[in-house]
């Protein structure tokens, strides 16, 4: 109860304020959405990439939803949401901020040396750097860091100290950089997702290349979601997985670099070096013993 208070309160003065905000559920993602929404069958909000006439009732469609409406906020449906969340966030670009997420002591020690100065927020294991302006988003622009504006929502985790400052051009330079480089692509991308696993030490795979390296990127972007929490665990889920994929060829199909991919994603977001090996390794043997 307390917690529907504090969140719903907290909310309500980040509205006032004119930020933009919707509830995250535990995992700290946006709910899903309802029925009627599900899988964008209402042509989703007015104010999405292709724009639709949902005005579902419901937090529906993550970032798309967030709102400085009081009524909205505090309607049962949304109540309800509050009751089951795990966190508040904001539309950055809705409060005409960008956010640039840096989720671990490397990314803020690199911000320190290449950002100027603005208002910082801590969060689990990094910090949020807030400036004024908003831009494109883009996820993954250097190890550990994401840029948040636009099209997307960050976690609200307090004022933060320091003076917000206007958007510099390094940070917009980080994701020009990813557009020039990556024309079109719209998920989660990253050095890391551009597969590294070879056909040439894969003599023995009866897979093609596309489909190796179709399930090693969507495995990567699993892990690489997993920003918070969980990627230890998505790395054993993804190993397994791929690995299972291969248990038919009679091999070698390249998995040690597979393997590699995998560790250096989780490590990526925060896993530890060690534990993220041990979840790959694990998760091979799984999918070995699966099939035995
Ligand atoms: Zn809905
Ligand atoms: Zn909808
Ligand atoms: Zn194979």
């Amino acid at each position: 109860m307390t917690a529907v208070r504090t969140y719903l309160s907290v909310a309500l003065s980040l509205a006032a304020a004119g930020v933009p905000v919707l509830p995250l559920r535990a995992g700290k993602v946006p709910f899903g959405n309802c029925c009627s929404c599900a899988n964008n069958a209402c042509g989703g909000r007015p104010n999405m990439k292709t724009p639709g006439l949902c005005a579902c009732p419901r937090p529906c469609h993550g970032w798309a939803a967030a709102t400085t409406d009081s009524a909205v906020l505090s309607s049962g449906l949304w109540v309800a949401a509050w009751k089951r969340a795990g966190a508040v966030a904001y539309h950055p670009a809705g409060a005409g901020v960008t956010v640039v997420d840096l989720d671990n002591a490397d990314a803020v020690a690199w911000a320190r040396e290449s950002l100027p100065s603005t208002r910082t927020v801590s969060t689990t294991r990094g910090e949020h750097w807030i400036y004024r302006g908003t831009m494109r988003s883009a996820n993954h622009v250097r190890p550990g860091a994401d840029v948040k504006s636009s099209m997307a929502y960050a976690r609200w985790l307090g004022p933060g100290t320091g003076t917000m400052t206007a958007l510099p051009p390094a940070v917009l330079a980080l994701v020009e950089r990813e557009e020039t480089t990556r024309p079109g692509e719209g998920v989660d991308s990253s050095s890391l997702t551009r597969a590294r696993w070879d056909r040439s030490v894969a003599t023995g795979c009866r897979h093609t290349d596309a489909y190796v390296r179709t399930g090693l990127e969507r495995g990567l972007a699993r892990i690489l979601a997993h920003r918070e929490t969980g990627a230890g665990s998505a790395a054993y889920g993804v190993a397994r997985f791929l690995a299972t994929q291969h248990t038919g060829c009679p091999g070698p199909c390249g998995l040690d670099a597979i393997g590699e991919q995998i560790a250096d994603a989780a490590i990526s977001v925060g896993v530890s070096a060690h534990y993220a090996r041990r979840a790959v390794t694990n998760g091979f043997h799984g999918a070995l013993g699966a099939t035995a």
